[in-house]
């Protein structure tokens, strides 16, 4: 069910009175990172990569919302995540970014994605696959310059150009991926930035794609032709150390279970991992690891600093191991009255953003953002 403009509406999950969490993502604020970014990037296209179901916020909305603002070039991971999108968007480039799988190559053209080849083998089967078939669809093709996972090394790069492998392999784009963009001061981004240079060369009519969404903050020198963002366009800081350029994207709150005391020298939750340094006010919430939110995040005897909630406004600390479908919070300061059970508490909000609770579970903002859990009711929101 697409959502309607200027409505909040529920698109998946159970309704809001009887979700646990509920997950708000901002559609307009997607759009508008999206926008930036592609500021930024000028006079390079700004694509998205919206792999892993958008990151974990919904294929079909993200990529709804992007086209319409009018993003023509998406990446996704599998050929799965391809023919789903295909099947909303008629129109838009779809780049297939784990490359062909053995024997999938009509998949592509029946569906009209375009694999990212990034082996010698790949390249020849899809060769194959074009003059068996009359295919003409495009391709990409991937190089390695220093992440060593996927991609033609350079030497086979070079040897295949001259070759010209354009025409018969339909390759309408060349790319490469940063290992380590979100720190600009390693010198691997300039050994990368410098070795695609080179490799542009072998490929001079064909356009060149080699930033993600730190890649974009590099400079020109880092993005050529194309860009292809991801983390960013979620609102995750593509900028560590340095104030996020980026909209918070992704609301979570969760609902209250029930409020109870522990006395002093007390502990909370499984391992006994946790106590009361005072008597205590504990707000059992409906959310646990089975939701994605991660067991590294809640705080322990031995490391004092877990994630936060948000609750009536004030910061409290997650205490205790977090529960497959609970967790407690620590709510004794909370101002005024006490919460009450059915009450809303927030665990990302504009405040506590996806980078700083991946900080606290010891992760990524990309693992928090990829593991938001199924049992959230969703909401999203175009303005
Ligand atoms: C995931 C991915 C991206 C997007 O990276 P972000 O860091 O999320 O912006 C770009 N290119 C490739 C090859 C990827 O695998």
């Amino acid at each position: 069910m697409p959502p309607v403009r200027n409505r909040p509406v529920t698109v998946s999950g159970p309704p809001v009175h009887e979700a646990g969490g509920v997950l708000t993502i901002d559609l307009a604020a997607l759009v508008a990172n999206w926008r930036e970014l592609k500021r930024l990037a000028k006079p390079a296209e700004c694509a998205a990569v919206v792999k892993a179901d958008g990151y974990g916020l919904g294929l079909e909305p993200v990529a709804r919302a992007l086209a319409q603002a009018g993003c023509r070039t998406f990446f996704v991971a599998h050929l799965s995540e391809g023919r789903r999108l295909r099947a909303r968007d008629p129109a838009s480039a779809i780049y297939v970014l784990n490359g062909l799988l053995p024997g999938t190559a009509p998949i592509y053209a029946e569906c009209n994605l375009r694999p990212v080849l990034g082996s010698i083998p790949e390249l020849n089967e899809w060769i194959a696959f074009r003059e068996s078939s009359g295919w003409r669809g495009g391709a990409a093709l991937h190089v390695d310059t220093g992440m060593n996972r996927l991609g033609l090394t350079l030497r086979e790069a070079a040897a295949l150009a001259e070759r010209r492998p354009e025409a018969r392999a339909g390759i309408d784009l060349v790319m490469s991926h940063f290992a380590v963009s979100e720190d600009p001061t390693h010198p691997l981004n300039a050994r990368q930035m410098g070795l695609f240079r080179e490799l542009r060369e072998l490929f001079p009519n064909v356009r060149g794609s080699l930033a993600n969404s730190s890649g974009i903050f590099l400079g020109p020198d880092a993005r050529h032709d194309l860009v292809r963002p991801g983390v960013a366009l979620y609102g995750a800081n593509p900028t560590p150390g340095h104030t996020n350029p980026m909209r918070p994207v992704v609301r979570l709150d969760a609902r209250i279970v029930q409020v109870r005391t522990v006395p002093e020298g007390e502990t909370v939750g499984y391992g006994a991992a946790w106590t009361a340094q005072r008597p205590t006010r504990i707000a059992v919430v409906s959310v646990g690891y089975a939701d994605g939110f991660l067991r590294s995040a809640g705080a322990t005897d031995k490391r004092r600093e877990g994630a936060d909630a948000t609750v009536k406004g004030k910061r409290c600390l997650i205490a205790g191991r977090i529960s497959m479908d609970l967790l407690a919070i620590d709510v004794t300061d909370v101002p005024g009255e006490p919460p009450r059970r059915g009450d809303m508490v927030a665990l990302l909000d504009k405040d506590i953003g996806v980078d700083q609770l991946a900080d606290r579970a010891g992760t990524i903002a990309y693992e928090i953002l990829t593991s938001l859990g199924r049992r959230y009711a969703r909401v999203y929101r175009e303005e």
